[in-house]
C-alpha cells in the first residue's frame, strides 16, 4: 500500500515546500497592536478581493463565524440558517455557548433554502417570541455537497433579512471554490452581506487561518471580540504568510479539484449499486449513496481505509463523502474509484439473491 490517498477533507493539505519558503521570508510585527505588516496586508488583499472595507485574519473559519454570530445578535435571539449547516453541526455548540442565541434550522435542498423560507421563519415583532436578528449562509454549502448558491438566490435572502432588519451572514470557508466553479467574482457572491467568512485552510491549502470581512464599523467590533476570544496573536504573519501565498497560487488551480470531483463521481455513478448524480458535483465534493450496494457508510470507509484511501461518513448512514483538494493527484482518483468498486464487488454475496 502506497501513500494515503485522503478524500477525507479538504482540509488535509500539507504546505508546500513553496509557501514555508515565502511564510518564512515575510516581515513580522506585533498583531495585537496592528503591527505585522504581513497580516496587514493579507487583510488589505482580502478585503481588496471581497470587495469590503476592512477585513480580520484569525486562527480559524470557526472563530470568525461565532465572532459573527456575536456581533450580529443578542443572548435569546433567532439566527436562521440551512439546519445542516456548519454553524449548526460542527462547531460544537458553539452559538449557543457564546452568544446565547436560538438556532433555527432551515430544511434547505442542498443546503440552499429561498427568501420565502427566511420570510416564514421570521418572528413577529412580540415579546412572546425571540428576536429574529441574523440570516446566515453556507457558500459553498458543506453537507449540501459543495453546492453553490445561485446569485439571484443570495440576493434574495439577503433582501428578506435587511428588510426585516436582520443582518446577514455569509460562511464562505468554500467561497473561492464557488467564485472559481461560477465564474462569477468573489465580491458578487458577498454583495449586500454584514460579514463574510473565508478559510484558508480548506482548499487554498494553508496550515492555518481564516478572515472575516466587512465594514470597518464591524470588522471594529470583531477586533474586539477576537480578543475577547482569544484568537489575537502576537506576531502572526509567520502564518499569515501562507493566506499571501494561496491567494497568488491556489485559486485558480481549484479549478483542478472541481474537475477531480466530478471525475470521481462520474466513475462512480458507472458501478453498480452507488447512488450518485455526476451532475450535482459542483465543486470538490462529493456525497455518494452504498445502501444498494448492501454497505453502510462506516462499512465503506473501513472498508477504503484498509486499501489506503480515506473518505468520511456519520453512523447510521449510507451516505459517504469524498473531498478534492491540492494534495490529490489525478490517479488518486481513478485509484480510488477502483477501490470503491472492489469493496462493492467483496460486498455483493450479502446482497439478496434473487430466485
Ligand atoms: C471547515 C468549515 C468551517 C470551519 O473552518 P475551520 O477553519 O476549520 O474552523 C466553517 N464553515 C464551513 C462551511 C466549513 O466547511
Amino acid at each position: 500500500m502506497g501513500r494515503l490517498i485522503d478524500l477525507g477533507s479538504d482540509t488535509a493539505t500539507l504546505p508546500s515546500r513553496d509557501m514555508i519558503a515565502f511564510m518564512t521570508a515575510c516581515p513580522l510585527g506585533d498583531d495585537q497592536k496592528g503591527e505585522d505588516p504581513t497580516v496587514n496586508r493579507l487583510q488589505e488583499e482580502v478585503s481588496a478581493l471581497l470587495g469590503t472595507e476592512a477585513a480580520l485574519y484569525l486562527p480559524s473559519a470557526t472563530m470568525a463565524n461565532e465572532i459573527a454570530v456575536k456581533l450580529h445578535t443578542r443572548p435569546g435571539d433567532q439566527v436562521i440558517l440551512d439546519a445542516e449547516s456548519h454553524l449548526v453541526i460542527s462547531e460544537g455548540g458553539g452559538p449557543a455557548f457564546l452568544s446565547g442565541v436560538m438556532l433555527h434550522g432551515l430544511a434547505g435542498t442542498r443546503g440552499i433554502f429561498t427568501a420565502a423560507q427566511v420570510a416564514q421563519a421570521i418572528q413577529q415583532d412580540d415579546p412572546h417570541c425571540p428576536r429574529s436578528s441574523l440570516v446566515s449562509v453556507e457558500q459553498t454549502t458543506n453537507r449540501g455537497g459543495g453546492a453553490i448558491w445561485p446569485q439571484e438566490t443570495l440576493r434574495a435572502v439577503v433582501a428578506a433579512a435587511h428588510g426585516r432588519g436582520l443582518s446577514a451572514h455569509l460562511d464562505g470557508s468554500r467561497l473561492m471554490n464557488a467564485a472559481v466553479a461560477s465564474g462569477h467574482a468573489a465580491a458578487e457572491h458577498v454583495q449586500g452581506f454584514d460579514s463574510v467568512t473565508l478559510c484558508l485552510s480548506k482548499g487554498l491549502g494553508c496550515p492555518v487561518g481564516a478572515l472575516l470581512a466587512g465594514s470597518r464599523s464591524v470588522i471594529r467590533e470583531a477586533r474586539r471580540l477576537k480578543h475577547v476570544f482569544g484568537g489575537a496573536m502576537r506576531q502572526a504573519g509567520i502564518i499569515a504568510g501562507a493566506g499571501l501565498f494561496a491567494l497568488k497560487h491556489n485559486v485558480d488551480r481549484l479549478a483542478e479539484d472541481h474537475a477531480n470531483a466530478r471525475s470521481l463521481a462520474t466513475l462512480l455513478s458507472r458501478i453498480p449499486g452507488i447512488g450518485i448524480d455526476p451532475a450535482e458535483v459542483e465543486t470538490n465534493i462529493v456525497f455518494f449513496d452504498v445502501g444498494a450496494a448492501g454497505l453502510s457508510g462506516p462499512e465503506m470507509v473501513a472498508a477504503l481505509r484498509d486499501k489506503g484511501v480515506r473518505v468520511g461518513a456519520r453512523p447510521h448512514e449510507t451516505k459517504v463523502r469524498a473531498v478534492t483538494h491540492l494534495d490529490v493527484t489525478r490517479e488518486d482518483i481513478l485509484r480510488a474509484a477502483a477501490c470503491v468498486a472492489e469493496v462493492v464487488e467483496a460486498a455483493r454475496p450479502r446482497l439478496p439473491t434473487v430466485s
